[in-house]
Protein backbone atom coordinates (compact mmCIF):
# COMPACT_ATOMS: atom_id res chain seq x y z
CA UNK A 1 0.00 0.00 0.00
CA UNK A 2 1.04 3.56 -1.05
CA UNK A 3 2.28 5.64 2.01
CA UNK A 4 1.14 8.97 1.79
CA UNK A 5 2.93 11.41 3.94
CA UNK A 6 0.76 14.64 5.36
CA UNK A 7 2.21 17.18 6.46
CA UNK A 8 -0.11 19.48 8.78
CA UNK A 9 1.35 22.80 8.19
CA UNK A 10 0.55 24.48 11.82
CA UNK A 11 1.67 27.36 12.94
CA UNK A 12 3.14 26.09 16.19
CA UNK A 13 5.01 23.52 14.59
CA UNK A 14 2.83 20.24 16.04
CA UNK A 15 4.14 16.94 14.64
CA UNK A 16 3.59 15.63 11.16
CA UNK A 17 0.72 13.10 10.80
CA UNK A 18 0.90 10.37 9.14
CA UNK A 19 -1.62 8.84 7.04
CA UNK A 20 -1.20 5.47 5.44
CA UNK A 21 -4.72 5.44 4.13
CA UNK A 22 -7.93 6.60 4.29
CA UNK A 23 -8.82 3.90 7.16
CA UNK A 24 -5.21 3.63 8.58
CA UNK A 25 -3.52 6.46 10.30
CA UNK A 26 -1.14 6.79 12.54
CA UNK A 27 -0.01 9.97 14.97
CA UNK A 28 -2.62 12.33 16.01
CA UNK A 29 -4.89 12.14 13.31
CA UNK A 30 -8.33 9.78 14.18
CA UNK A 31 -11.02 10.67 11.64
CA UNK A 32 -10.61 10.93 8.02
CA UNK A 33 -13.45 11.96 5.88
CA UNK A 34 -13.27 13.30 2.15
CA UNK A 35 -15.14 16.34 0.24
CA UNK A 36 -14.71 17.49 -3.33
CA UNK A 37 -14.73 21.20 -1.89
CA UNK A 38 -13.55 22.08 1.74
CA UNK A 39 -14.18 25.56 2.54
CA UNK A 40 -12.55 27.28 5.91
CA UNK A 41 -14.54 30.35 6.84
CA UNK A 42 -18.12 31.03 6.66
CA UNK A 43 -18.27 34.82 5.73
CA UNK A 44 -19.85 36.26 2.97
CA UNK A 45 -17.45 35.01 1.29
CA UNK A 46 -16.87 30.70 2.13
CA UNK A 47 -20.73 31.12 2.02
CA UNK A 48 -21.21 32.08 -1.55
CA UNK A 49 -18.57 29.27 -2.34
CA UNK A 50 -20.48 26.78 -0.73
CA UNK A 51 -23.51 27.81 -2.14
CA UNK A 52 -22.18 27.42 -5.29
CA UNK A 53 -20.56 24.54 -4.98
CA UNK A 54 -23.80 22.67 -3.23
CA UNK A 55 -25.87 23.68 -6.02
CA UNK A 56 -23.48 22.57 -8.24
CA UNK A 57 -24.06 18.87 -7.09
CA UNK A 58 -20.57 19.12 -5.11
CA UNK A 59 -19.82 17.51 -1.61
CA UNK A 60 -18.92 20.73 0.24
CA UNK A 61 -17.98 21.25 4.02
CA UNK A 62 -17.63 24.71 5.94
CA UNK A 63 -15.35 24.80 8.64
CA UNK A 64 -16.08 28.03 10.43
CA UNK A 65 -14.74 28.87 13.84
CA UNK A 66 -17.16 31.20 15.37
CA UNK A 67 -20.25 30.31 16.61
CA UNK A 68 -23.93 30.43 14.76
CA UNK A 69 -24.87 34.00 14.36
CA UNK A 70 -21.51 35.26 14.67
CA UNK A 71 -20.92 38.68 14.00
CA UNK A 72 -18.13 40.34 11.76
CA UNK A 73 -17.14 44.22 12.45
CA UNK A 74 -18.46 45.73 9.44
CA UNK A 75 -20.58 48.46 8.14
CA UNK A 76 -22.96 46.34 6.87
CA UNK A 77 -23.30 48.29 3.43
CA UNK A 78 -24.64 46.60 0.41
CA UNK A 79 -23.88 48.64 -3.03
CA UNK A 80 -26.08 48.02 -6.02
CA UNK A 81 -23.06 45.40 -7.23
CA UNK A 82 -23.61 43.40 -3.93
CA UNK A 83 -26.88 43.43 -4.34
CA UNK A 84 -26.44 42.33 -7.87
CA UNK A 85 -24.12 39.18 -6.21
CA UNK A 86 -26.41 38.13 -3.90
CA UNK A 87 -29.55 38.05 -6.17
CA UNK A 88 -27.50 35.57 -8.62
CA UNK A 89 -27.18 33.46 -5.18
CA UNK A 90 -30.77 33.61 -4.54
CA UNK A 91 -30.61 35.69 -1.43
CA UNK A 92 -33.49 37.56 -0.78
CA UNK A 93 -33.29 40.78 0.42
CA UNK A 94 -36.98 41.11 1.98
CA UNK A 95 -35.00 41.52 5.51
CA UNK A 96 -32.63 43.91 4.49
CA UNK A 97 -33.00 47.98 4.87
CA UNK A 98 -33.22 49.24 1.40
CA UNK A 99 -30.88 52.27 -0.06
CA UNK A 100 -31.93 53.97 -2.75
CA UNK A 101 -28.29 56.26 -2.94
CA UNK A 102 -25.48 58.14 -1.37
CA UNK A 103 -24.81 61.58 0.44
CA UNK A 104 -21.53 62.68 0.40
CA UNK A 105 -20.33 65.35 2.43
CA UNK A 106 -17.06 67.35 2.40
CA UNK A 107 -16.57 70.10 4.94
CA UNK A 108 -19.59 72.39 4.06
CA UNK A 109 -20.87 70.94 0.83
CA UNK A 110 -23.88 67.85 0.72
CA UNK A 111 -24.66 66.05 -2.45
CA UNK A 112 -27.33 63.48 -2.25
CA UNK A 113 -27.35 61.09 -5.66
CA UNK A 114 -29.18 58.09 -6.48
CA UNK A 115 -27.62 54.64 -7.57
CA UNK A 116 -27.71 55.37 -11.13
CA UNK A 117 -29.31 52.72 -13.23
CA UNK A 118 -26.82 51.76 -15.50
CA UNK A 119 -28.07 48.12 -16.68
CA UNK A 120 -25.33 46.69 -15.13
CA UNK A 121 -26.72 46.43 -12.03
CA UNK A 122 -29.99 47.26 -9.72
CA UNK A 123 -30.68 50.97 -9.15
CA UNK A 124 -30.23 50.18 -4.97
CA UNK A 125 -28.49 48.20 -2.04
CA UNK A 126 -28.58 47.98 1.14
CA UNK A 127 -27.48 48.08 4.67
CA UNK A 128 -28.34 44.58 5.72
CA UNK A 129 -26.74 43.80 9.77
CA UNK A 130 -23.35 41.55 9.09
CA UNK A 131 -25.59 38.87 11.39
CA UNK A 132 -28.42 39.31 9.68
CA UNK A 133 -26.45 38.81 6.28
CA UNK A 134 -24.25 35.78 7.08
CA UNK A 135 -27.26 33.94 8.71
CA UNK A 136 -29.08 33.95 5.82
CA UNK A 137 -26.26 33.09 3.60
CA UNK A 138 -24.97 30.38 5.82
CA UNK A 139 -28.29 28.88 5.73
CA UNK A 140 -28.48 29.03 1.94
CA UNK A 141 -25.37 26.90 2.10
CA UNK A 142 -26.98 24.51 4.34
CA UNK A 143 -30.44 24.60 2.29
CA UNK A 144 -28.06 23.89 -0.67
CA UNK A 145 -26.49 20.83 0.79
CA UNK A 146 -22.93 22.13 2.20
CA UNK A 147 -22.49 20.60 5.06
CA UNK A 148 -21.50 23.72 7.79
CA UNK A 149 -19.78 22.74 11.10
CA UNK A 150 -19.59 25.86 13.77
CA UNK A 151 -17.03 26.19 16.19
CA UNK A 152 -14.55 24.47 14.11
CA UNK A 153 -11.37 25.76 13.53
CA UNK A 154 -9.22 24.08 10.41
CA UNK A 155 -5.70 24.13 9.05
CA UNK A 156 -4.21 23.58 5.90
CA UNK A 157 -2.85 20.22 5.41
CA UNK A 158 -0.29 19.66 2.60
CA UNK A 159 1.02 16.64 0.71
CA UNK A 160 4.46 18.49 -0.38
CA UNK A 161 3.53 21.67 -1.58
CA UNK A 162 0.27 21.05 -2.85
CA UNK A 163 -2.92 22.23 -0.20
CA UNK A 164 -4.68 18.35 0.13
CA UNK A 165 -7.41 19.26 2.87
CA UNK A 166 -7.43 20.33 6.54
CA UNK A 167 -6.88 19.20 9.65
CA UNK A 168 -9.62 20.35 12.18
CA UNK A 169 -8.47 18.88 15.66
CA UNK A 170 -7.71 15.19 15.08
CA UNK A 171 -9.49 14.77 11.81
CA UNK A 172 -7.97 14.82 8.63
CA UNK A 173 -10.90 16.04 5.74
CA UNK A 174 -9.21 15.55 2.38
CA UNK A 175 -10.73 17.73 -0.84
CA UNK A 176 -10.17 18.20 -4.42
CA UNK A 177 -9.94 21.83 -3.67
CA UNK A 178 -9.30 24.13 -0.57
CA UNK A 179 -11.42 27.29 -0.24
CA UNK A 180 -9.51 29.86 2.02
CA UNK A 181 -12.50 32.21 2.98
CA UNK A 182 -10.55 33.09 6.61
CA UNK A 183 -11.25 37.10 6.42
CA UNK A 184 -8.41 39.60 6.85
CA UNK A 185 -5.55 37.26 6.71
CA UNK A 186 -4.81 35.15 9.63
CA UNK A 187 -2.63 31.98 10.35
CA UNK A 188 -4.18 29.84 7.96
CA UNK A 189 -3.78 32.32 5.40
CA UNK A 190 -0.52 32.90 5.95
CA UNK A 191 0.84 29.39 5.83
CA UNK A 192 0.07 29.11 2.36
CA UNK A 193 1.55 32.49 1.72
CA UNK A 194 -1.68 34.86 1.12
CA UNK A 195 -0.22 37.70 3.27
CA UNK A 196 -0.36 41.38 2.42
CA UNK A 197 1.94 42.75 0.32
CA UNK A 198 4.50 44.60 2.24
CA UNK A 199 4.23 48.27 1.24
CA UNK A 200 1.07 48.46 -0.11
CA UNK A 201 -1.61 49.79 1.79
CA UNK A 202 -4.05 48.49 3.90
CA UNK A 203 -6.87 50.12 5.53
CA UNK A 204 -7.92 49.92 9.54
CA UNK A 205 -12.20 50.96 9.92
CA UNK A 206 -14.34 50.86 13.62
CA UNK A 207 -17.74 50.75 14.05
CA UNK A 208 -20.60 50.78 16.33
CA UNK A 209 -24.38 51.08 16.61
CA UNK A 210 -26.51 53.63 18.12
CA UNK A 211 -30.49 54.35 17.87
CA UNK A 212 -31.65 57.56 15.92
CA UNK A 213 -35.04 58.82 14.64
CA UNK A 214 -33.54 58.64 11.01
CA UNK A 215 -32.51 54.94 10.83
CA UNK A 216 -35.27 54.59 8.11
CA UNK A 217 -33.31 56.65 5.28
CA UNK A 218 -32.89 55.59 2.41
CA UNK A 219 -29.58 57.23 1.64
CA UNK A 220 -26.46 56.35 3.10
CA UNK A 221 -24.02 59.26 4.31
CA UNK A 222 -20.43 59.51 3.69
CA UNK A 223 -18.40 62.23 5.29
CA UNK A 224 -15.15 62.58 3.08
CA UNK A 225 -13.45 65.38 5.28
CA UNK A 226 -12.48 63.62 8.46
CA UNK A 227 -9.06 64.80 10.71
CA UNK A 228 -7.34 63.49 13.42
CA UNK A 229 -7.33 64.84 16.95
CA UNK A 230 -4.12 66.39 15.98
CA UNK A 231 -6.09 67.87 12.59
CA UNK A 232 -4.53 66.03 10.37
CA UNK A 233 -6.97 64.83 7.39
CA UNK A 234 -7.27 61.75 7.08
CA UNK A 235 -7.80 59.51 3.51
CA UNK A 236 -10.79 57.65 4.45
CA UNK A 237 -14.19 58.42 5.67
CA UNK A 238 -17.36 58.68 8.43
CA UNK A 239 -20.69 56.90 7.64
CA UNK A 240 -23.32 56.87 8.56
CA UNK A 241 -25.53 53.55 7.35
CA UNK A 242 -29.04 53.48 8.51
CA UNK A 243 -30.09 49.70 9.06
CA UNK A 244 -33.97 50.49 9.27
CA UNK A 245 -34.32 48.73 13.06
CA UNK A 246 -34.44 52.04 15.00
CA UNK A 247 -30.41 51.98 14.60
CA UNK A 248 -27.66 53.22 12.60
CA UNK A 249 -24.71 52.18 11.93
CA UNK A 250 -21.83 54.51 12.79
CA UNK A 251 -17.82 54.49 12.04
CA UNK A 252 -14.93 55.43 10.52
CA UNK A 253 -12.05 54.19 8.15
CA UNK A 254 -8.60 55.57 7.54
CA UNK A 255 -6.12 54.31 5.01
CA UNK A 256 -2.11 53.02 6.22
CA UNK A 257 -1.26 56.11 3.47
CA UNK A 258 -1.84 58.76 6.09
CA UNK A 259 0.53 60.60 7.76
CA UNK A 260 1.02 59.16 11.23
CA UNK A 261 -1.39 56.43 10.03
CA UNK A 262 0.97 54.15 12.85
CA UNK A 263 -0.20 56.21 15.99
CA UNK A 264 -3.91 56.89 14.53
CA UNK A 265 -6.21 56.59 17.25
CA UNK A 266 -9.62 54.72 15.75
CA UNK A 267 -11.73 55.34 18.88
CA UNK A 268 -10.78 59.32 19.42
CA UNK A 269 -11.31 59.79 15.48
CA UNK A 270 -14.75 57.76 16.00
CA UNK A 271 -15.38 59.66 18.92
CA UNK A 272 -14.66 62.93 17.17
CA UNK A 273 -17.02 61.70 14.00
CA UNK A 274 -19.75 61.29 16.23
CA UNK A 275 -19.59 64.62 17.80
CA UNK A 276 -19.95 65.91 14.50
CA UNK A 277 -22.99 63.68 13.38
CA UNK A 278 -24.97 63.53 17.00
CA UNK A 279 -26.81 66.47 16.34
CA UNK A 280 -28.17 66.00 13.29
CA UNK A 281 -28.85 62.33 13.48
CA UNK A 282 -30.36 62.82 17.08
CA UNK A 283 -28.06 59.69 17.96
CA UNK A 284 -28.59 57.91 21.53
CA UNK A 285 -25.79 56.47 23.19
CA UNK A 286 -23.90 53.76 21.90
CA UNK A 287 -25.01 50.54 21.47
CA UNK A 288 -22.17 48.59 21.78
CA UNK A 289 -18.75 48.96 22.59
CA UNK A 290 -16.79 50.39 19.47
CA UNK A 291 -14.88 47.63 17.48
CA UNK A 292 -12.27 47.73 14.70
CA UNK A 293 -10.87 45.53 11.86
CA UNK A 294 -8.29 45.53 8.89
CA UNK A 295 -9.73 45.67 5.75
CA UNK A 296 -6.78 43.95 3.36
CA UNK A 297 -5.72 45.40 0.32
CA UNK A 298 -3.54 43.14 -1.60
CA UNK A 299 -1.88 39.53 -1.33
CA UNK A 300 1.17 38.13 -2.53
CA UNK A 301 -0.64 34.83 -3.64
CA UNK A 302 -4.38 33.53 -4.06
CA UNK A 303 -3.79 30.11 -5.50
CA UNK A 304 -1.61 27.45 -5.33
CA UNK A 305 -1.72 23.74 -6.20
CA UNK A 306 -4.82 22.63 -4.61
CA UNK A 307 -5.89 25.78 -3.12
CA UNK A 308 -7.57 29.45 -3.61
CA UNK A 309 -7.80 32.33 -1.38
CA UNK A 310 -11.46 34.44 -1.48
CA UNK A 311 -12.37 37.83 -0.35
CA UNK A 312 -10.60 39.26 2.40
CA UNK A 313 -8.46 36.48 2.29
CA UNK A 314 -7.36 37.49 -0.88
CA UNK A 315 -6.75 41.26 -0.14
CA UNK A 316 -9.84 41.84 -2.55
CA UNK A 317 -11.29 45.31 -0.84
CA UNK A 318 -11.91 48.17 -2.85
CA UNK A 319 -9.38 50.76 -1.44
CA UNK A 320 -11.71 53.69 -2.73
CA UNK A 321 -14.70 52.77 -0.45
CA UNK A 322 -13.76 49.60 1.87
CA UNK A 323 -16.25 47.45 0.18
CA UNK A 324 -14.83 43.74 0.28
CA UNK A 325 -18.53 42.24 0.70
CA UNK A 326 -19.33 42.41 -3.30
CA UNK A 327 -15.94 40.73 -3.56
CA UNK A 328 -16.13 38.18 -1.49
CA UNK A 329 -19.43 36.94 -2.99
CA UNK A 330 -18.19 37.47 -6.49
CA UNK A 331 -14.62 35.95 -5.90
CA UNK A 332 -16.63 32.94 -4.25
CA UNK A 333 -18.41 31.81 -6.91
CA UNK A 334 -15.62 32.73 -9.41
CA UNK A 335 -13.64 29.90 -8.08
CA UNK A 336 -15.99 27.31 -7.71
CA UNK A 337 -17.29 27.63 -11.62
CA UNK A 338 -13.55 26.91 -12.13
CA UNK A 339 -13.10 23.65 -10.05
CA UNK A 340 -16.47 22.61 -11.62
CA UNK A 341 -14.96 23.62 -15.03
CA UNK A 342 -11.75 21.79 -14.67
CA UNK A 343 -10.52 20.60 -10.67
CA UNK A 344 -7.14 20.44 -12.05
CA UNK A 345 -6.70 23.88 -13.38
CA UNK A 346 -8.75 25.90 -10.79
CA UNK A 347 -6.60 27.69 -8.73
CA UNK A 348 -4.70 29.16 -11.97
CA UNK A 349 -8.08 30.15 -13.89
CA UNK A 350 -9.23 31.34 -10.80
CA UNK A 351 -6.57 33.22 -10.56
CA UNK A 352 -6.38 34.68 -14.06
CA UNK A 353 -9.75 35.62 -14.06
CA UNK A 354 -10.16 37.58 -10.56
CA UNK A 355 -7.17 39.48 -12.47
CA UNK A 356 -9.42 40.45 -15.40
CA UNK A 357 -11.95 41.21 -12.94
CA UNK A 358 -10.49 42.68 -10.95
CA UNK A 359 -6.81 43.55 -10.21
CA UNK A 360 -6.58 47.01 -12.64
CA UNK A 361 -8.90 48.55 -11.01
CA UNK A 362 -8.13 47.58 -7.82
CA UNK A 363 -4.46 48.79 -8.45
CA UNK A 364 -5.93 52.07 -9.69
CA UNK A 365 -7.45 52.10 -5.97
CA UNK A 366 -4.32 51.44 -4.22
CA UNK A 367 -2.34 54.17 -6.58
CA UNK A 368 -5.23 56.26 -5.52
CA UNK A 369 -4.61 55.94 -1.97
CA UNK A 370 -1.18 57.08 -1.98
CA UNK A 371 -2.31 59.98 -3.48
CA UNK A 372 -5.05 61.27 -1.34
CA UNK A 373 -2.68 59.74 1.75
CA UNK A 374 -0.63 63.81 1.20
CA UNK A 375 -2.53 65.80 3.08
CA UNK A 376 -2.53 68.42 0.41
CA UNK A 377 -3.68 66.56 -2.49
CA UNK A 378 -6.55 65.16 -0.05
CA UNK A 379 -7.84 68.53 0.26
CA UNK A 380 -7.68 69.64 -3.28
CA UNK A 381 -9.08 66.11 -4.37
CA UNK A 382 -11.89 66.27 -1.71
CA UNK A 383 -12.91 69.56 -3.06
CA UNK A 384 -13.06 68.54 -6.72
CA UNK A 385 -14.77 65.58 -5.55
CA UNK A 386 -18.16 67.05 -4.49
CA UNK A 387 -17.44 70.34 -6.37
CA UNK A 388 -19.94 70.21 -9.04
CA UNK A 389 -23.10 67.37 -9.47
CA UNK A 390 -21.13 65.82 -12.69
CA UNK A 391 -18.00 65.49 -10.80
CA UNK A 392 -20.19 64.20 -8.04
CA UNK A 393 -21.25 61.54 -10.32
CA UNK A 394 -18.04 60.24 -10.66
CA UNK A 395 -17.30 60.25 -7.39
CA UNK A 396 -20.55 58.18 -6.42
CA UNK A 397 -19.68 55.64 -9.09
CA UNK A 398 -16.55 55.05 -8.05
CA UNK A 399 -17.77 55.08 -3.92
CA UNK A 400 -20.51 52.81 -5.42
CA UNK A 401 -18.30 50.30 -7.08
CA UNK A 402 -20.66 50.84 -10.09
CA UNK A 403 -17.58 51.42 -12.41
CA UNK A 404 -14.54 49.66 -13.30
CA UNK A 405 -11.91 49.54 -16.16
CA UNK A 406 -14.90 47.96 -18.71
CA UNK A 407 -17.16 50.94 -18.13
CA UNK A 408 -18.24 52.35 -21.28
CA UNK A 409 -19.14 55.86 -21.15
CA UNK A 410 -17.50 58.76 -19.68
CA UNK A 411 -16.83 57.16 -16.29
CA UNK A 412 -15.14 54.42 -17.58
CA UNK A 413 -13.13 57.07 -19.83
CA UNK A 414 -12.59 59.11 -16.96
CA UNK A 415 -10.90 56.05 -14.56
CA UNK A 416 -8.95 55.07 -17.70
CA UNK A 417 -7.68 58.45 -17.75
CA UNK A 418 -7.01 58.33 -14.18
CA UNK A 419 -4.95 55.33 -13.59
CA UNK A 420 -2.79 56.57 -16.91
CA UNK A 421 -1.89 59.26 -14.63
CA UNK A 422 -1.81 57.39 -11.67
CA UNK A 423 0.61 54.93 -13.17
CA UNK A 424 2.92 58.18 -14.21
CA UNK A 425 2.44 59.46 -10.48
CA UNK A 426 3.35 56.09 -8.71
CA UNK A 427 7.04 56.07 -8.27
CA UNK A 428 6.66 59.57 -6.94
CA UNK A 429 4.08 58.76 -4.77
CA UNK A 430 5.14 56.06 -3.00
CA UNK A 431 8.50 57.68 -2.43
CA UNK A 432 7.07 61.10 -1.17
CA UNK A 433 4.36 59.20 0.83
CA UNK A 434 3.23 60.79 3.79
CA UNK A 435 3.60 58.02 6.33
CA UNK A 436 7.21 57.99 5.60
C1 LIG B 1 -15.25 48.46 10.25
C2 LIG B 1 -15.42 47.84 8.87
C3 LIG B 1 -16.45 48.28 8.06
C4 LIG B 1 -16.66 47.69 6.82
N1 LIG B 1 -17.74 48.08 6.07
C5 LIG B 1 -18.02 47.46 4.91
C6 LIG B 1 -19.21 47.78 4.21
O1 LIG B 1 -20.01 48.60 4.63
N2 LIG B 1 -19.45 47.13 3.04
C7 LIG B 1 -18.59 46.19 2.56
O2 LIG B 1 -18.84 45.64 1.48
N3 LIG B 1 -17.47 45.84 3.23
C8 LIG B 1 -17.17 46.44 4.41
N4 LIG B 1 -16.07 46.05 5.12
C9 LIG B 1 -15.26 44.92 4.64
C10 LIG B 1 -16.00 43.60 4.90
O3 LIG B 1 -16.35 43.52 6.26
C11 LIG B 1 -15.13 42.41 4.50
O4 LIG B 1 -14.58 42.67 3.24
C12 LIG B 1 -15.93 41.11 4.46
O5 LIG B 1 -16.35 40.73 5.72
C13 LIG B 1 -15.09 39.98 3.82
O6 LIG B 1 -15.79 38.78 3.89
P1 LIG B 1 -15.00 37.38 3.99
O7 LIG B 1 -16.03 36.32 3.91
O8 LIG B 1 -13.87 37.38 3.05
O9 LIG B 1 -14.33 37.39 5.45
P2 LIG B 1 -15.01 37.47 6.90
O10 LIG B 1 -16.35 38.07 6.82
O11 LIG B 1 -14.00 38.08 7.78
O12 LIG B 1 -15.21 35.95 7.31
C14 LIG B 1 -14.10 35.12 7.57
C15 LIG B 1 -14.54 34.00 8.49
O13 LIG B 1 -13.52 33.01 8.56
C16 LIG B 1 -13.49 32.52 9.88
N5 LIG B 1 -12.16 31.90 10.07
C17 LIG B 1 -10.95 32.52 9.99
N6 LIG B 1 -9.96 31.62 10.15
C18 LIG B 1 -10.56 30.43 10.34
C19 LIG B 1 -10.06 29.10 10.54
N7 LIG B 1 -8.74 28.83 10.57
N8 LIG B 1 -10.96 28.11 10.70
C20 LIG B 1 -12.29 28.35 10.66
N9 LIG B 1 -12.82 29.58 10.47
C21 LIG B 1 -11.96 30.60 10.30
C22 LIG B 1 -13.74 33.74 10.74
O14 LIG B 1 -14.20 33.36 12.02
C23 LIG B 1 -14.78 34.46 9.93
O15 LIG B 1 -16.10 34.10 10.31
C24 LIG B 1 -15.80 46.65 6.36
C25 LIG B 1 -14.74 46.22 7.17
C26 LIG B 1 -14.54 46.81 8.42
C27 LIG B 1 -13.41 46.34 9.28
Amino acid sequence: MRRLRLVAARATGAPDCLIASPSEHTGRVSAYEEFDVVVIGAGPAGSAAAIRAARAGLRVVVFERGRPGRDKVCGDGLTPRAVAALDELGIDLGDAHRIDGLRMIANRTTRELDWPANGRFPSHGAVWTRRELDRHLAEAAEKAGADVRWECTAVPVFDGDRVVGVEVGDRLVRSGLTVLATGAPGAAARLVGAERVAGEPFGLAIRTYAETPRHAERHIEACLTIRSSDGTAVPGYGWMFPVGDGTVNIGVGALSTMKGFKSLNLHALLADYRALVEGPWSLGPDLERPRAWRLPMSTRRRAGPGWVAIGDAAGLVNPMNGEGIDYGLESGMVAIDAFVADPASAPATYDRVIGERFDEFLRTGRRFSFLIGHPLLLRSGLRLAVGTQGIARLTLAVMGNLVDADTPGAAGRTLRVADRALAAADPLLRRTRASG
